[in-house]
Parts: C-alpha cells; structure tokens; sequence
C-alpha cells in the first residue's frame, strides 16, 4: 500500500464511522450496541491508520510543516466548515439537547445509541450529558495518540499527555460514572476529584452543597478534598511546578486543547493589543465568579443555618478579613512583580468588592449587590460556563487558535497564573546566545506569548498565562528554551535589549 493510498483509505474508513454515528440522528437503531461499537471502532481504526500515514515513516522531530497551506489548519474553507459544526454541537447540547434525542420521558436518536454504555457504567440511561462526556474522552484518547506519535523526540510532551489522558479517562470519565452506579440513591453531585472551584463554579452553590452533605461518607469526603485543593493541594502544587501542573498536565480542558487543538495552536493571536484584553478579560471572569460563589455561600447559610459551622454575617467578615490580608501581603511584599496598570487593577478592584460586602452586611439586605444569587449563577452559567467555555472555547479552535477559554475566560487560569507570576518556582529559562530568531516558539505558543522576544534577550519567562505545555521548548531547533522549577531568587529578570545589541 503507497504512502497515498493509506492516506485516503484510513479517511475512508474513519468518515464511515462518523457517518453511522451521526445516522442514529435519523435512524432508531434496534441494536445500538453493534452501531456504537462498531462506529467507534471504526473512527478510532480510521484516526489511527491516518495518524500513521502522516508520522509513521518519518524520522521523529519537528513536525509543523505545512500548517499555514492547509485549509484546515489555517482559518481556510475546512476551518471555518469545523467551527461551524463544532459551535452547532455546542449549542445542540446546552440549549437544544432534543435535537440530539434527548427527552426526560426516554431518549431517542444520538443520545440513545449511548444507554447500552450508560447502562453498563452508572446504571442508568444516557443523556446529553453522557453522550458529550463520552465523545470528548474519546476525542483525548485518540489525539492523544496522535500527538504523542508526532511529538515522540520530547520526553517531556510524551509524559504530559500520558497524564491528560489518564485524568480525563480516569478522574473525570470512569470514577465519577461508577460512584454514581454505586450509589444509586444520592442526588447528583460532582465526582471529578480534579475538578476543582473556580472551574467548577457550583461547587459552593446552594443545592451542590446541600447534595454534597447529605451524600453521606462520599459526599463528605468530596467535600473535603474539594476545599483541601482549592486551599491546599494546589497552592502547594503552583508553588514548586507552577500552573503547569494543573492547566497542561491534569484539566480536562487544557486536555482537549492539547490533543484535539493541537493542528489549531499557530492561530492564537500574538498582539500586544490582545495580551492587553487577555488580561482584563480574565481577571473579570475571576471576579465576576468570586462575586458569585460570595452571594451562593450567602444563600446557603441564609437556608440552612444549622448545617454550618458559621453564620452568614461572619462569612462575610471572613471574606473582607481574607481579602484585606491578602492585598496587604501581595503589595507589601510583591508590588514589583506588578505591572503599574495591574496594580491598580487589582486595587480598585478588590476595593470596590470590601466596600459592597461591607454596605452589605450593615445594611442587612438579603441579596449581593441587590440580585439573588441564583441570578448571579444563571448568568455566569449561561455567559461563561456555557457560551464561552463551551461554544466559543471550543466551537472556536479552528478560528482563533486552541485555548481560547483558558486564555480569555478561566477563572481557574486567572487564579493560578496570578500565583505563578509572584509565588511560585516555575519559569523558562532561555539561553539566549543560541537563538537564531527562527520564531517557531512564538508562532506554535498556544497562549499568545512572544517567546521568541524573551529568548533573544536571554530573559527568563514568568508570565501568568503560561501554561507549561512545553511546545515551544519542543518546536526549538536549538534547545535554547528549558522549562525548569528553581529558587525564587532572580527569576524575574528584565532585559531591556536582545542579547549583543547593548549601546
Ligand atoms: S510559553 Fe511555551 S510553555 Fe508557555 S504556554 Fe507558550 S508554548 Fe506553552
Ligand atoms: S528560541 Fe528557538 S524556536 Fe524560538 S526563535 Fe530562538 S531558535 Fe527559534
């Protein structure tokens, strides 16, 4: 078989899965057991046979070439066709599920072709839900392949996306749909033990609380460790490996973006205008959603004073307490790591938010900032958890580059990149004298960063939005760049001029 042939073959092969899969939209298959299995089986053989017509018979290394000349991956016809039905796959599963067979009387179509392995894992029928869950590990999975295939002369990458893979099928698919199988009679709250707050912005709402505690020994236990990550676990983590540890070797969204958003990366925007949007856009999304688990906790202790340890009014001290503590540390100790806009920045708003709480808990109204707070929980579900995570983040990898959401839109980013930037071991060295100025760091840097401007200064990386992927020490042709966890001591380094241009 020629090089050509197992190309067009293994296409053949793959589209024919996706074509009995897509088919139970109009069809209602009797055995959908044999349709699933055999339509998985079918893309994954297909996806795999592809993946080795294109990295199979070549020499490991570098392998971009081409990205700019090929529809797909450069905002061409095949690009923006994606997109389209990426972002109407979204839409469909937030606010049109009935379009893919979902009914609470018994699904049909798409979504039913999922029971027999919904059946099989948590026991119960599938959803839409199910049925996204399903595809996107799957979509991991097989890219991961692809992408350990193509990045095999890295260590480092090979390693990385073993543990996004294992995460996504492990933490976020299988353990949370057997716990549910076992534990038929609890309400729905969250099993993903990875899956932490502010990503999982319900994590403090009123019901997920009142599910998590009634859970019994689960729900306590998830409880738990949920509060030991957010205060513990990955403050810890960020402080000796940085964001990294979360953003590119353990979240599932960093996952998809990783493997799936791999042929996408080059298209991230890598203007100075954008970094400056980035920055406001995500600190926002922070706020916003800080503001929103403040008024949800509020709710809950208003509805079930007896199952708290504290009353609302001393939440609130805690909060003002916490947030003056903590401002008072960072511009004591830390306000050179500040830019001057951010430092302002993070002065108003933080604040803007003590004065709130404090008029609020004196004027003892029963709403932040007037609103209920399932007004605040629908619209940052409705605008970020949906909307942008989903349908722009997503539905937009081939239009503006693979880590949308986690560049403009995750709260969970904002707060670990902040952390990087001033208390944390992580940074890139770069060895400036070896840089021939090729620019592929820069161009295949999935968050916007001008890598190549650091390394001609010879100037350490420490940049909040870094997610530790590693690309661009991967895509270098002269190891110039090394993504290391060191003392704290100089590692911001500020060098005014490339390496050899001193006047
Ligand atoms: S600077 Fe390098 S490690 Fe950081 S996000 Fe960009 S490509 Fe990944
Ligand atoms: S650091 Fe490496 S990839 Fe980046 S411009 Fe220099 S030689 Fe090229």
């Amino acid at each position: 078989m020629t090089f050509l042939s197992l190309k067009k073959t293994s296409l053949i092969i793959g589209l024919t899965g996706l074509l009995l899969l897509l088919s139970a939209l109009g069809f209602e298959y009797s055995n959908p057991e044999l349709f699933l299995s055999s339509s998985l089986i079918l893309i994954a053989a297909g996806s795999l046979f592809y993946f080795a017509s294109l990295y199979g018979n070549q020499l490991s290394g570098i392998k971009n070439n081409q990205v700019w000349f090929h529809a797909l991956s450069s905002r061409g016809d095949w690009g923006w066709l994606l997109g389209l039905v990426l972002t109407g796959f979204y839409v469909a599963i937030y606010w049109f599920p009935e379009v893919l067979g979902y009914s609470q009387e018994g699904s049909s179509g798409l979504v039913q072709l999922f029971d027999p392995l919904s059946y099989l894992l948590n026991g119960k029928p599938a959803t839409q839900w199910f049925l996204y869950g399903s595809l996107y590990t799957f979509a991991i999975l097989l890219f991961g392949v692809k992408f350990i295939w193509k990045y095999r002369h890295n260590r480092y990458q090979i390693i990385r996306t073993l543990s996004v893979m294992f995460f996504q099928f492990g933490f976020a698919f299988m353990i949370p749909e057997l716990l549910s199988k076992l534990n038929p009679e609890l309400d729905y709250f969250a099993k993903d033990l990875k899956n932490m707050w502010p990503l999982n912005y319900y994590f403090l709402d009123e019901w997920h609380l009142t599910n998590l505690l009634n859970g019994g020994n689960l729900g306590m236990f998830f409880l738990i460790f949920g509060l030991a990550l957010i205060f513990v676990i990955s403050p810890i983590l960020t402080y000796f490996y940085g964001k990294r540890w979360y953003c590119s070797w353990v979240c599932g969204c960093g996952a998809l973006a990783e493997t799936a958003g791999d042929p996408f990366r080059q298209l991230s925007s890598k203007k100075i205008s954008v970094w400056k949007f980035e920055r406001w856009m995500i600190h926002a999304v922070l706020v916003f959603v800080f503001i929103t688990t403040i008024a949800t906790v509020w709710s809950f202790l208003s509805a079930h004073p007896n199952q708290s340890f504290m009353t609302k009014e001393q939440f609130i001290i805690g909060v003002v307490v916490f947030l003056i503590l903590i401002m008072a540390t960072l511009f004591y100790w830390k306000r050179n790591g500040f830019d001057k806009d951010a430092r302002y920045g993070l002065l108003s708003i933080g604040i803007i938010i003590i004065a709130i709480l404090s008029v609020h808990l004196f004027s003892g109204k029963d709403h932040i900032l007037f609103f209920p707070s399932y007004k605040f929980q629908q619209w940052y579900g409705f605008g970020i958890g949906a909307a942008f995570s989903g349908v722009l983040g997503v539905g937009f990898y081939p239009i503006l580059g693979s880590r949308v959401w986690c560049r403009f839109g995750c709260p969970m980013a904002a707060l670990l990149g902040m952390q990087q930037r001033l208390l944390s071991r992580f940074r890139i060295t770069t060895n400036g004298g070896q840089c021939i100025s090729c620019g592929n760091c820069s161009t295949y840097c999935e968050m916007g960063i001008d890598v190549r401007a650091y390394a001609q200064r010879g100037e350490n990386i420490v940049r909040s939005s870094c997610v530790g992927c590693g690309v661009c020490s991967a895509v270098c042709p002269r190891g110039v760049l090394k993504l290391e966890n060191d003392t704290m001591e100089n590692r911001i380094t500020d060098v005014p001029y490339p390496l050899g241009n001193k006047l």
